[in-house]
C-alpha cells in the first residue's frame, strides 16, 4: 500500500495535485481516516457551514447545503452552480478559443491546433472567475459531462463512512 507524505497532503489541500493523483489518493482502500482528515482540512480552510461531500477538483466540491440538506456543486468562493447531478459546465461562463488569435494568446503558436478541427473551451466560475476546466473538443462536439461520481459506492466501499444525508 502506498503511503503519502505530509508534503503531498499539503499539496492536495492547496490544489497543487492533478485530479488523477487526487482521486488515487482519495480512493485508497481503507483510508477513511485520510479522507476524513483531508475533508476536515478543506472544511476548515473554506470556513463553510455547508458540509463537503466530495471534492471534484482543486476549487470545486459537491456539498451538502447547511439549510436545505440538498447536494449541490459549489465553487471555492461559495458560488452554487447547480444540483450535483446536473452538468455544472452548463452553468459556468464558457470561453471558446476558436480562432488563431485567441489560441495564440495562451498556447504557443506552433502548438496551437487548427481551429477547424479543434477548439478550446474554458469553464469559469461566474462569480470569482476561477477556471475549473478546459476541454479540447472538435468544434461541433457537445459539452462534455465527464464526471459522475458514484458517491454512495465511494462512501460505502472505499472510505467506509456513512453517506451524508441528502434531501431531494
Ligand atoms: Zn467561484
Amino acid at each position: 500500500m502506498t503511503t503519502y507524505t505530509s508534503e503531498q497532503i499539503k499539496n492536495l489541500v492547496d490544489g497543487k495535485l492533478d485530479w488523477d493523483t487526487t482521486l488515487r489518493m482519495l480512493s485508497m482502500p481503507k483510508d477513511a481516516e485520510r479522507f476524513q482528515m483531508y475533508v476536515d482540512t478543506l472544511q476548515k480552510k473554506l470556513g463553510w457551514k455547508d458540509r463537503i461531500v466530495l471534492p471534484l477538483g482543486p476549487h470545486m466540491y459537491i456539498v451538502q447545503q447547511a439549510k436545505t440538506k440538498k447536494w449541490v456543486t459549489q465553487c471555492d468562493c461559495g458560488h452554487v452552480f447547480c444540483d450535483y447531478r446536473e452538468n455544472w459546465k452548463l452553468h459556468a461562463n464558457i470561453y471558446v478559443r476558436d480562432n488563431e488569435e485567441a489560441m495564440t494568446e495562451v498556447y504557443p503558436k506552433m502548438m496551437a491546433p487548427d481551429t477547424k478541427w479543434q477548439v478550446y473551451r474554458e469553464y469559469y466560475c461566474p462569480e470569482c472567475g476561477t477556471m475549473h476546466d478546459v476541454e479540447a473538443p472538435t468544434p461541433w462536439y457537445p459539452v462534455v459531462h465527464d464526471f459522475e461520481p458514484d458517491i454512495e459506492a465511494f462512501y460505502a466501499e472505499w472510505v467506509k463512512l456513512p453517506v451524508p444525508e441528502r434531501a431531494d
